[in-house]
């Protein structure tokens, strides 16, 4: 397995990739507009709001050895909101995995990742 050649967040490419359009209006997103909520060295949480219809998405971004994975959820919390609830905690791999069975749950959500 080649190893990355730049120092460009790779991560970002192929998350970003994989959530490359609104759910809602279908409308491919801007890669620019994804802001950083959280990072750790193998998981990104990302706030995307779309250009076209104005909702927004909180993505999580996972790396692993057997690639990258990410999944969405709409949410109604503008980048500034979110941004509230975190408090810098960090977060271990597991629970960030863990978070795949919570995702569907928004204050869950948030009091894994950063309560
Ligand atoms: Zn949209």
């Amino acid at each position: 397995m080649p190893a990355p050649s730049s120092q460009s967040s790779p991560f970002f490419d192929e998350g970003v990739k994989l959530i490359s359009y609104c759910p809602l209006c279908e409308m491919s997103y801007n890669p620019q507009e994804a802001k950083v909520l959280g990072e750790k060295e193998d998981s990104h949480l990302l706030h995307i709001q779309c250009g076209n219809c104005s909702n927004a998405i909180i993505a999580l971004v996972l790396i692993s050895s057997v690639g990258v994975s990410s999944v969405g959820m709409v949410t109604d919390l503008a980048f500034e909101e979110v941004n509230r609830f975190k408090d810098a905690v960090p977060v271990s791999t597991d629970e960030v995995i863990e978070m795949h069975h919570l995702f569907k749950n928004e204050n869950e959500l948030f009091e894994r990742m950063f309560g």
